[in-house]
Order: C-alpha cells, then sequence, then structure tokens
C-alpha cells in the first residue's frame, strides 16, 4: 500500500557514538507522524541502531547487501547477515553504488532478487545523470533502469519495493530538481508501471524523490501528488535537520 514515507540515507558518516547521540535525541524528540521514518546507518552501528529503536516508530534499513547468499565475497554482506540483526529493509541501485563500485542494472536485478527471497523490502533508487537531462534522455533512461532491473518481478513482489527517484546531478550538490521537474518524473514513473503491470500496482506504489532535499525545499517536493516522501542523504545527518523532515512530510 501506498504510504509517506522519510528515508535517511547516512552513507559513510557517523561512528558508533555519532549514530548513538543522534537516536538518543531523536528518540526525545520525535514528532508524531502518520509517514513511516527509515534511517540507513553504516553497518557497523546497524545493530546497536536497531536495538536502541526498537520500541518506537522508527525503522533501521541498510545501505547495501550483496547478492550471494554467502560465500568468500571479502568485505561484503548478505541478507541473511542484515537479517539476523533485525534490518527487513535495504537500499539498491543509489547511483552512488552504480557509479564508484560498478553496479549495473544486471547485479541490482540478481540483488533485487535475493533481497525478496529473503523477504527483505527494498528501496530501489533509479534517476538520471546532468548529460542525460541535456540530451532529452532522462525519461528514457529510467524506463531502461526500470525495466532491467524490476520488470521481471511478479505484481505481487511490488508491494516490498519503495522506488526512489535520485536525479544524479542533484544528490550531495545542492542542486535540487524543481518540484515540477521531480512530479514529472514520478508522474512518468508511476505510468510506465501501469503500463507494464496495471494502474492498481502502479498506484500502490510509494516513490520518493532524492536529491538535496532539505527543511527549505521539503514542502514543495513532499506535496507533489506523485511524491510520497523523500530520500535525503546530507541533510538527514543533523537531527534538527532531520526532525524537520519529518514534520514537512
Ligand atoms: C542520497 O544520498 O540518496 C541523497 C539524495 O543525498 P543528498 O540528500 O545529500 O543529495
Amino acid at each position: 500500500m501506498r504510504k509517506n514515507i522519510i528515508a535517511a540515507n547516512w552513507k559513510m558518516y557517523k561512528n558508533l557514538a555519532e549514530a548513538n547521540d543522534f537516536f538518543t535525541f531523536l528518540i526525545e524528540k520525535l514528532p508524531k507522524t502518520k509517514a513511516e521514518i527509515l534511517i540507513a546507518p553504516s553497518f557497523t552501528s546497524l545493530w546497536h541502531a536497531f536495538e536502541t529503536t526498537r520500541e518506537y516508530p522508527v525503522e533501521i534499513i541498510a545501505q547495501n547487501m550483496h547478492q550471494e547468499e554467502q560465500g568468500a565475497f571479502t568485505g561484503e554482506i548478505s541478507a541473511a547477515m542484515l537479517k539476523s540483526v533485525g534490518i527487513q529493509r535495504v537500499i539498491l541501485g543509489h547511483s552512488e553504488r552504480r557509479e564508484y563500485f560498478g553496479e549495473t542494472d544486471a547485479t541490482l536485478k540478481a540483488k533485487v532478487e535475493t533481497a525478496l527471497k529473503n523477504d527483505m523490502k527494498i528501496i530501489f533508487c533509479i534517476g538520471e545523470k546532468l548529460e542525460q537531462r541535456k540530451a532529452n534522455t532522462h525519461f528514457e533512461l529510467v524506463q531502461h533502469q526500470l525495466q532491467n532491473a524490476l520488470f521481471q518481478l511478479d505484481k505481487n513482489d511490488w508491494q516490498h519495493i519503495v522506488l526512489a527517484y535520485e536525479p544524479v546531478w542533484a544528490i550531495g550538490t545542492g542542486e535540487t530538481a524543481s518540484p515540477e521537474q521531480a512530479q514529472e518524473m514520478h508522474q512518468f514513473i508511476r505510468k510506465t508501471i501501469a503500463n507494464y503491470y496495471d494502474l492498481e500496482t502502479a498506484n500502490g506504489i510509494s516513490i520518493l524523490y532524492g536529491g538535496s532535499v532539505k527543511p527549505t525545499n521539503a514542502q514543495a517536493l513532499f506535496s507533489q501528488p506523485d511524491i510520497d516522501g523523500g530520500l535525503v542523504g546530507g541533510a538527514s545527518l543533523d537531527v534538527d535537520s532531520f526532525i524537520e523532515l519529518i514534520k514537512a512530510i
């Protein structure tokens, strides 16, 4: 079912003590909301974060996982390992994973299948680079990302998927897609899913916007009809700023 979601992606920021400070303050000041609050700390803070927040309406999620169930993959983390510390959801397809770690649509398709096989939910990221937007191929690119990694799924699998449209040119740059640009793409994504599956599936999916979301622009973005919340990097690291984002949804 379509839900409003505010999700924090901490990337490679915050050690255990810093994460602990954040959660202590957040729990104390947590605003009441109908939206789901998701936070993705680094792997080393996952267990502590899960234990600290387990009685509160905050879900701790992972930033990544490997596509194999187990094996000789030094430095990697499996779905079962995440589940063993209470994690039920993982971000897949983030542009930084695609760009710096060589994750292709084929890798991501395999990761999606492994996550679902392990009963995990997914936030799946899609979005174009600046040159693709300038060349007016951004709709085509996003359609291919969806087709190549997700359109093998059964209709029922989509209840475990949240999409995040993150134009790469707006991530960590301070440059935000305008609410109209974001809405236009979110509407296109929903239409693409409706065409391939059906309207019920398309309307049931939460589609988050990500790319330099901050308290000053959040409300304008989140009030668009096809934007169901945000996946936030930089502005989620400061607890006061994150609380403002929760209030904006
Ligand atoms: C992200 O990491 O997914 C992101 C959107 O980052 P930022 O909010 O810093 O642009």
